[in-house]
């Protein structure tokens, strides 16, 4: 469970300073969500972001 976890986290930080989402957009599509707003992951960074992790958790 650690070794996917890893692969998560892998993929978000790619994702997120290279924009490769190949990988990403596989498993950002299982991440938890509630009431249809995505909270099994966050981005934390400036309000007027653009990427998917802040899209769909507003
Ligand atoms: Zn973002």
């Amino acid at each position: 469970m650690v070794q996917l976890a890893d692969v998560c986290s892998y993929s978000i930080r790619r994702y997120l300073e290279k924009s490769e989402d190949t990988l990403f957009n596989e498993i950002f599509k299982v991440a938890d969500k509630k009431n249809g707003k995505v909270v099994g992951a966050r981005h934390f960074t400036m309000n007027h972001c653009t990427c998917k992790v802040c899209q769909a958790h507003r």
